[in-house]
């Protein structure tokens, strides 16, 4: 039995058409097939892979801290370095409100983990959440999703959660004194990268400081210079009082945070004790990960760059058959007439030797997302090679 004949027999599917590619090597921003096919990540990994695949010096802090150790014991009861030093690199780049770190194993826990937060430190469970919004695949995370499809087979799910259109003005009326947390991300992703009006995300910032409600942000994809900064919030001129990071966040491994004050998160060490509980959360080899990542990204010029790159994305992708386009940093969403004609496309793109995906919430739209190390020259090739994809796709 061949390695496909494996995948398809033994790895549960979850997708009536996987990529189906056996990849055997990746390496900044390409990765490599069996037959020694190269192909381009646009999409980072699903916006994980910010600073490159295997970038030489998270190789290094991996292996480093694999021969020193890896897992010890649960979360919180030994003092592992990879998590004190990578929680006091984050903090000091996040606002003196945001200076305490749970580190969580994934995106979805870390959304469990700040809405059981929410709920903990108000004492309330009303939750508010935007439709076409992802937080993760766990229950409660998707008790807050904003697609009746996606969440339907699933129910019962969390009850007292009321979902709005993203950038409506109705929203602000029902943040009242029963709501224990608004979330929603800084800037939406799998709707096809939508951002929010300034006035709207600081009339809700208002509102929740008006009832004493916690403003959640989701920053799992929009963090780590995606949009143009580090985060996404920096540029609406408010801060959250509980931030999710997640993929980029362990430069490859897997790693999620919910980040507060201290205050807050002190709510979790009594009444219950162990207020969120996790075996591998903060792993110390994906804390290593993730700090000499988030090192690289802020020694080099990478941030500093997102927004002319995007200009350079915005001036090259011209093609009569893209309907429109919505972009936020090196973030793009490309859309097209159909669902059919974008999977004829992607599937083009991938002979093409470039991996392209739609998004979940809007089929018709192409994801653009390329790690933030590529070059100018690299990224006009890329532009180059989706214009040629989409003429050979002959739609
Ligand atoms: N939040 C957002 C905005 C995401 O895009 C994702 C994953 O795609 C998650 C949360 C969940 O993260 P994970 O897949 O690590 O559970």
């Amino acid at each position: 039995m061949n390695n496909r004949q494996l995948f398809l027999r033994h790895i549960a599917q979850t997708s009536p058409s996987p990529i189906g590619i056996e990849m055997v090597k990746a390496a900044g921003i390409h990765l490599w097939d069996t037959t020694g096919k190269q192909y381009v990540d646009m999409i980072s990994g699903f916006s994980v892979c910010n600073v490159g695949h295997s970038h030489p010096k998270v190789v290094k802090a991996v292996q480093d801290q694999a021969a020193e150790y890896m897992h010890l014991i649960v979360y919180g009861e030994f003092i592992e370095s990879p998590q004190t030093t990578y929680a006091r690199l984050l903090t000091d780049h996040l606002p003196s409100s945001l200076n305490c770190v749970y580190f969580t194993n994934s995106g979805a826990e870390a959304t469990e983990g700040a809405m059981k937060l929410a709920k903990r430190v108000t004492g309330r469970s009303k939750i508010i959440a935007f439709n076409y919004s992802y937080h993760g695949s766990t229950q409660g995370a998707l008790s807050v999703m904003g697609d009746e499809y996606w969440r339907n087979a699933f129910r019962p799910l969390l009850p007292d959660i009321f979902h709005y259109d993203y950038n409506s003005w109705e929203v602000i009326d029902a943040i009242d004194s029963q709501t224990a947390c608004v979330i929603l991300e800084t800037v939406q992703a799998e709707s096809g990268i939508i951002a929010p009006a300034k006035e709207w995300l600081q009339a809700i910032r208002q509102k929740c400081d008006q009832h004493c409600v916690l403003l959640i942000l989701d920053e799992i994809q929009a963090g780590f210079g995606r949009t143009g900064s580090l985060w996404a919030f920096e540029q609406f001129a408010m801060v959250p009082d509980i931030l999710l990071l997640g993929k980029a966040l362990g430069g490859g491994m897997p790693l999620g945070a919910f980040i507060s004050s201290r205050q807050m998160m002190h709510t979790l060490t009594h009444d219950p004790v162990l207020g969120h509980i996790t075996t591998f959360g903060g792993h110390p080899v994906s804390c290593a990960a993730g700090k000499a990542a988030l090192e690289v990204l802020l020694e080099g010029n990478f941030i500093n760059e997102v927004k002319r790159k995007e200009q350079i994305l915005l001036t090259h992708l011209v093609h009569p058959t893209i309907l429109s386009y919505r972009s936020s940093g090196l973030w793009m969403s490309l859309q097209f007439a159909s669902d059919e004609i974008i999977r004829t496309i992607i599937h083009q793109c991938i002979q093409n030797g470039l991996i392209t995906d739609w998004f979940l919430f809007a089929p018709d739209r192409m994801r653009i997302a390329p790690p933030l190390i590529t070059s100018d020259e690299e990224l006009i090739k890329i532009c180059e090679l989706i214009i040629k994809s989409i003429e050979e796709a002959e739609c």
